[in-house]
């Protein structure tokens, strides 16, 4: 088995409606965000070239940058919290790889010290 992955970054603002906190309050994060594939076939001895899984990964990551993630389609429904970003990326990406090449896991960063981590079947 093979595992490949790529870092993204995209910044925008959010708050949590039903925290009970500091995070209530309109604010903004930095997010890091890396996304991990994997398979068992290599096509000229690559999973997937590492330029198109980064335009595809960027297609999503792109309309999330620099926006307020509660007026997003799928976040107007759920919290964008860490959590519900990384299910909402691996959803995505997942319906746009090829049957050869499954993603393992996305995680989100929301600041240096706090992340999310989102992976399907276990
Ligand atoms: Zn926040």
């Amino acid at each position: 088995m093979y595992e490949i992955g790529i870092t993204r970054r995209f910044s925008s603002a959010h708050r949590l409606a039903h925290y009970n906190g500091k995070c209530e309050g309109l604010h903004g994060h930095n997010y890091k965000v890396e996304i991990v594939a994997y398979g068992s076939t290599l096509v000229d001895g690559m999973l997937i070239d590492f330029a198109l899984f980064r335009q595809k990964v960027d297609e999503i990551i792109q309309a999330m940058d620099h926006v307020y993630l509660n007026e997003m389609g799928p976040f107007k429904e759920s919290e964008p919290s860490a959590e519900n970003i990384a299910e909402y990326i691996h959803t995505t990406i997942s319906n746009r790889l090829g049957d050869a090449v499954h993603l393992k896991y996305v995680k989100v960063w929301e600041s240096d010290d706090n992340w999310a981590l989102y992976r399907t079947g276990e």
